[in-house]
């Protein structure tokens, strides 16, 4: 055989080709050494197991040059598929650390569903307004004189105002005619019922209400809330119903405190560019507001309002703002130019009424944030008589609330004249209008609240003058017995 062999070589030898063994070792050779060229002469070792490729065989490779042989690969996939992320959580493993489930972010693990929006009408679908019917200045106005006492002028200037906004929402012409939307401005001094005047209207007409306070808006990317959070505040107020909120009314109060301030350097983040900002938002235009929440985060979808149809009502007491009226007045009569002596007007306790776009200028507010809101209005303070008034006539009289709560144990609840008279008074030295009456009677209402039920002979109670000044106590009357003046109830 072996002589066979090496004949058979001397014959290739001779013919001039290479010996079989030779060209077999020597192609296995080829393979690796191109192998090694490629990599360098280095073979893939596991990440996790450390063997090289020779020994741990195929390799998956993963991004940052990481490999890991098929046995690593395979007993890690066997692992994560029993993973007990639920167990872990519950046994507490990790302390400090919480998993979020996604599926309860989109409202299906028994969590209310808060970040569902309420789906719009296709394009081309006629629309139907959320209100249907408004009822006419005066009816409005005869609803508003049920629970707002006074402010004869605001309840009708308003009631005018709502009823043509609405007029122009429920018949479509809101588009026909350029931003003719009655935006009010309501001006009065603190506690005369702005913001009472507005809830009761909003009730009324039974359209969605959002209150927001001026003073904590900011400009955009500043500390403090973004403009577009009023409109989320109105979408809550319907439950994400984007088209009940569009044609709801947003109130903003304190609106004097985003005036332009005077003698800064600064940026004004918190005064005129938040009236900037407003601009659009009172004009009409589609904002981008968070759904179930208030500021804009990756967590929180986003949906679209259109602010045309929505009535802006911004209010404020202006503090200052008499003074520039007053000055103004003072140069008009001394130049002749007006009938008024301005005696009469400084003696007037309201006036606010003479305002004018120039003195809200004055105080800081920009035109085109003044053009916006076309229809003024102000509020007078509370005199003697309208807090007399507040105490007995409106529906829900704060005396009809006590009254009503002391009948549930069967006791009549008086107050003599001179009582009311006594709290109108002192809530007038407080000066902050209607919400010193609440307080007042508070006050003295605790004694009353807690002894009567003490006692089942006591029939009725007599409130007095003499009582809310500190010099006597109530007179109180035994059931089925004449009237005996009491001593005040024994508490200290
Ligand atoms: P502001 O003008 O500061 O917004 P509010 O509207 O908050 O004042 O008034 C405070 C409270 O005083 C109201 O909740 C309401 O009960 C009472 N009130 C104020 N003005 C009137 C009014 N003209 N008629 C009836 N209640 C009033």
């Amino acid at each position: 055989m072996q002589e066979n062999d090496d004949v058979r070589d001397e014959e290739r030898r001779e013919s001039g080709e290479p010996p079989e063994k030779a060209s077999k070792e020597s192609s296995s050779s080829e393979n690796d050494n191109k192998n090694d060229k490629e990599n360098g002469g280095f073979e893939d070792v596991c990440f996790i197991c450390r063997r090289p490729e020779s020994r741990a065989g195929k390799m998956f490779h993963l991004p940052n040059n990481i490999s890991i042989c098929e046995d690593c690969m395979h007993r890690t996939m066997d692992q994560l598929s029993q993973f007990d992320y639920n167990g872990m959580l519950n046994n507490g493993s990790f302390p400090g650390i919480s998993f979020v489930n996604l599926s309860d972010m989109q409202g299906q693990g028994g969590i209310p569903n808060k970040q569902k929006v309420k789906k719009k009408e296709k394009a081309g679908e006629k629309k139907e307004p959320a209100i249907k019917k408004v009822p006419s200045p005066h009816v409005i106005k005869a609803s508003l004189d049920e629970y707002v006492i006074g402010q004869e002028h605001a309840k009708k200037v308003i009631s005018v105002a709502v009823y043509n906004h609405y007029k122009r929402v429920i018949t479509g012409s809101m588009d026909d005619i350029e931003i003719e939307k009655s935006n009010i401005l309501l001006l009065g001094p603190t506690g005369c019922g702005k913001t009472y005047l507005v809830k009761t209207l909003a009730r009324i007409l039974d359209v969605p209400l959002a209150i927001a306070d001026a003073t904590s808006l900011t400009e955009a990317g500043y500390i403090g809330d973004d403009i577009e959070s009023i409109i989320s505040k109105l979408l809550m107020a319907t439950d994400n119903d984007v088209e009940r909120a569009e044609s709801g009314i947003v109130f903003i109060d304190e609106i004097d405190k985003i005036a332009k301030k005077k003698d800064t350097n600064h940026r004004d983040v918190s005064g005129e560019s938040v009236q900037q900002g407003m601009l659009k938002l009172l004009e009409g235009a589609d904002i981008e507001v968070p759904v179930g929440a208030t500021s804009k985060n990756a967590m929180v979808p986003l949906t679209t309002v259109n602010t045309r149809n929505i009535l802006f009502i911004c209010g404020g007491a202006f503090p200052e703002l008499s003074d520039i009226i007053k000055r103004r007045l003072h140069k008009e009569t001394s130049i002749g130019y007006s009938a008024h002596l301005p005696d009469e007007k400084e003696n007037e306790g309201n006036i606010l009424r003479e305002v004018k776009n120039e003195d809200l200028r004055k105080y800081g507010m920009i035109p085109e944030f003044l053009g916006r809101l076309p229809v003024v209005c102000t509020m007078d303070a509370l005199d003697k008589d309208m807090l007399l008034k507040i105490l007995k006539e409106p529906r829900n009289a704060i005396l009809k609330q006590y009254k009503k709560l002391l009948e549930l144990d069967e006791v009549d609840l008086r107050f003599d004249d001179g009582a009311l008279e006594a709290i109108a008074e002192k809530a007038r030295e407080q000066d902050t209008g209607a919400r010193a009456l609440r307080s007042i009677i508070e006050e003295f209402m605790l004694d009353i609240m807690y002894e009567i039920p003490k006692d089942n002979n006591i029939g009725r109670v007599t409130i007095t003058r003499d009582y809310i000044e500190g010099k006597g106590g109530p007179v109180i009357d035994i059931r089925s017995q004449a009237a005996v003046p009491s001593q005040p109830p024994a508490v200290s």
